[in-house]
């Protein structure tokens, strides 16, 4: 619809789909009212649409995707993470998100963000609710990890990302980190997506483990359809049979991804390969072929981490590959943005 187009217009718009048993979703975008339709209709009902008041104009798309598609916005979309937009997701900055899969204390990460901080992480990652495949791992430090890492927000002035697992949890998780990570286990959980949808904060979607690249696309449609334009999809290995590596990288679902929606795409090197060796060369193929930024886990007691420390980068390891990504992000014409943190020594 127009951006002032009147509830009554979109009501005779609804009331002509309706009329022809075409039902629709409302949803607001950008203060933009849409009316989406699962079928397209014929071109007689596309045209009377486009002729009714207060209509902008009508997007017919080829697959099942409405709000990710090209076909509904055609250039890319960045999205701004942090109060003043310090990370920006899809343009032409690589962003690089590092930290320790889960915060386990105050020392920990101290020394985690000091470590990514100092070699150009633009962006902090760290789980304090931990979806953990066994009842029996560590769970995560919940509303204390949260704290941590808000203290870490506060002390960088860099914006944080952490994951929610439950929909009770979103406002808590909202006040305390700058973007909600939706984990690989919960990529079909439509409540969550819906919740973090309303949330206002961006999202940043893990794909699942055994999703197809248009299951992916449509939670994320779930989260956009919620009325938040901010996602951020986060390819991070599917299942394979192959043990020697934690999961496959899937670095063809990023292109296509890419070449499908308008959201940006990231890569998670470290929970798709499980070993620090393969965390540097995926993470030059995924700067290769188009990947907007990656999230990448560091440790600087890697032995001593509760959770995942067998694909953590060591301080060294993750500084010698920030080296090595700069000429990769320049030769496909990105930049690594410098990061914009406070200088640590002062506070
Ligand atoms: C994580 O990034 O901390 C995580 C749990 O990842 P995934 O959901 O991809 O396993
Ligand atoms: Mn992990």
């Amino acid at each position: 619809m127009r951006p002032r187009a009147t509830r009554e217009e979109l009501e005779s718009v609804s009331g002509i789909l309706r009329e022809q048993g075409v039902s629709a979703v409302s949803s607001a975008l950008d203060d933009i009212s849409l009316l989406i339709t699962e079928e397209s209709g014929t071109p007689e009902l596309v045209s009377a649409v486009e002729k009714a008041p207060g209509v902008d104009r009508v997007v017919l798309v080829a697959g099942a995707q409405r709000l990710t598609s090209r076909e509904f916005r055609a250039e890319n979309t960045e999205v701004k993470v942090g109060p003043a937009g310090e990370a920006v997701i899809g343009g032409t900055g690589f962003v690089v998100i590092a930290g320790p899969c889960a915060v386990e204390g105050r020392d920990q990460m101290f020394a985690a963000v000091d470590a990514v901080v100092a070699a150009g992480a633009v962006m902090i990652r760290g789980g304090a609710f931990k979806p953990r495949t066994s009842p029996y791992s560590f769970q995560g430090m919940g509303l204390a990890g949260l704290a941590l890492l808000a203290e870490q927000r506060r002390r960088t002035g860099l914006p944080v990302v952490t994951e929610v697992v439950t929909p009770g949890d979103v406002e808590c998780v909202a006040e305390e980190s700058d973007m909600l990570q939706i984990g690989t286990r919960n990529m079909q959980n439509f409540e969550l997506l819906r919740a973090a949808g309303a949330s206002g904060r961006p999202v940043l979607l893990k794909r699942g483990m055994s999703a197809t690249i248009e299951e992916w696309l449509l939670a994320a449609e779930y989260v956009m359809q919620a009325g938040n334009e901010n996602v951020v999809l986060c390819e991070r290995g599917i299942r394979s049979y192959d043990r020697s590596t934690r999961f496959t990288l899937d670095l063809s679902a990023v292109a296509e991804a890419k070449r499908l929606t308008h959201l940006p795409v990231l890569v998670d090197p470290s929970h798709s390969t499980g070993r620090p060796h393969l965390v540097g060369p995926m993470s030059l193929a995924a700067a290769s072929c188009g990947a907007d930024g990656l999230l990448i886990d560091v440790h600087t007691d890697a032995g001593k981490a509760l959770c995942d420390g067998a694909q953590a980068l060591s301080e060294e390891q993750f500084g010698a590959l920030m080296g090595r990504l700069k000429p990769v992000v320049e030769a496909v014409g990105r930049t690594l943005p410098a990061a914009r943190a406070r200088s640590l020594a002062q506070v």
